[in-house]
């Protein structure tokens, strides 16, 4: 069979290597003159090298990240420490913890005080429990959040960098889903990873060249702005634009934004290649090669800052807390207006399934209803499971 594959993001690409798999022909329409949507690599003209379009980390329980990057050759792209640790500063106060779980499935760290986050106590970790029965109606913080210093700490960056949402508003559901995939699991679920090179690199080139090299067509720069009648047809592309090939669809519609931010600068990478950070505006923090880079979700509170304003404040908070330089080095701030749907229980429950009432067209993409927050991890499955819809049809 042959099938158009229309948005060259990740879901639309899983999708595409999916169907390539089963041995039918891919047609691969993007619009930009490049893949990746919001996961890609370019050279930046004013700091003189390549960035990413925001810092994305995935876990190791991430199994239908890792598969498509086994599949296309580039699961040794990735990077991150060789043990489930993620340590936090905060920007406040100074104050350094590290947050170390065991490799194994019984979660024993948690009986080590040294291991948990400080100032939790063990009882508290019972909490997480309540996401296992979360309703549909219940949100982070009225969920978790009397839970104390593990919520300040952790749970609240968790679920702030999880759901792109704002714990008050951010359905529990998800978070769970989650949780069960990676923590609940053991700690080598919970491994932290992120593309060694750059995005482009792991998730999207090698993909682009499996494909090219088992026969599809890939076309850049072609917009679709209708959908061909009876042809087999996999739509991956954001909600507003699958509401314009497929009238009376029904999508999120609010969105949550990112601001990445990256300085062209060196420190210390530490133990882990990372930080967690609380207590001010960054959220956690990349060392690089020669680029620093620090990401903002829910970061719509921040959008009447200026680019300048927020860098010179996420860099006064980096260099207070690791004793960097206090000039702000030449950087680039990249705000990704709709990062990601806002994950509401209202604009979740808006999500629609793989199928729609065509039986020749089916949807893919972060947006679709994963059970899962809008991600790496989503989009891929979202990718998967549209393929498989396509060749196996009710
Ligand atoms: C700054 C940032 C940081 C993030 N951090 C993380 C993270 O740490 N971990 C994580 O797991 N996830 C993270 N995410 C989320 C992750 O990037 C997304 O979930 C994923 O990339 C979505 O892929 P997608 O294929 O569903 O959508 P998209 O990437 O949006 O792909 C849709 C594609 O369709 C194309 N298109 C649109 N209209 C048309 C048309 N008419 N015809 C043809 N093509 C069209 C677009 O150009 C685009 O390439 C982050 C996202 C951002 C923006």
């Amino acid at each position: 069979m042959s099938v158009h594959v229309i948005g060259a993001g990740l879901a639309g690409l899983a999708a595409a290597c999916q169907l390539t798999e089963l041995g039918h022909h891919v047609v691969l329409f993007e619009a930009a003159p490049q893949a990746g949507g919001r996961a890609r690599s370019y050279f930046d003209k004013q700091l003189g090298c390549r960035i990413d379009n925001g810092n994305h980390m995935l876990l190791s329980g991430n199994i239908s990240a890792l598969s498509y990057l086994h599949r296309i050759g580039a699961r040794r792209s990735l990077i991150g420490p060789a043990e489930p640790i993620f340590p936090f500063r905060d920007t406040t106060t100074g104050e350094a913890w590290t947050l170390r779980l065991n490799q194994g499935g019984f979660p024993w760290w948690i009986f080590s005080p040294s291991r948990r986050v400080p100032g939790t106590r063990l009882y508290q970790y019972l909490s997480l429990l309540k996401l296992r029965r979360a309703t549909k109606a219940d949100n982070v913080a009225s969920l978790l959040g009397n839970s104390g210093q593990l919520y300040h700490r952790l749970l609240k960056p968790l679920a702030i960098s999880a759901l792109n949402t704002m714990p008050e508003h951010a359905a529990a559901q998800p978070l769970g889903s989650v949780l069960a995939e990676t923590i609940e699991r053991g700690g080598y679920a919970t491994l932290p990873r992120w593309a060694k090179l750059g995005l482009s690199e792991t998730f999207i080139d090698p993909a682009l060249e499996w494909l090219r090299e088992r026969g599809a067509d890939i076309r850049f720069g072609e917009r679709v702005t209708q959908l061909q009648p009876g042809q087999a047809t996999v739509v991956a592309v954001p909600p507003w634009v699958a509401r314009e090939l497929i009238p009376g669809l029904t999508v999120p519609t609010e969105f949550e934004s990112i601001c990445n931010l990256h300085f062209r600068a060196q420190m210390d990478p530490g133990e882990a290649g990372f930080w967690g950070l609380t207590g001010g505006l960054s959220e956690w923090v990349f060392a690089r090669r020669d680029v620093i880079s620090v990401t903002i979700s829910a970061a719509n509170r921040y959008m009447n800052m200026d680019q300048e304003t927020i860098a010179a404040r996420v860099w006064d908070e980096l260099a207070r807390t690791f004793e960097l330089d206090r000039a702000v080095p030449p950087n680039r701030v990249l705000w990704e207006k709709r990062a990601t749907i806002l994950a509401s229980a209202e604009q979740l429950a808006l999500r629609p399934g793989t199928r729609t009432a065509n039986p020749s067209v089916v949807l893919a993409g972060d947006w679709t209803d994963t059970g899962l927050p809008a991600t790496i991890e989503g989009a891929i499955r979202s990718g998967n499971a549209a393929a498989m819809a396509l060749v196996n049809p009710l």
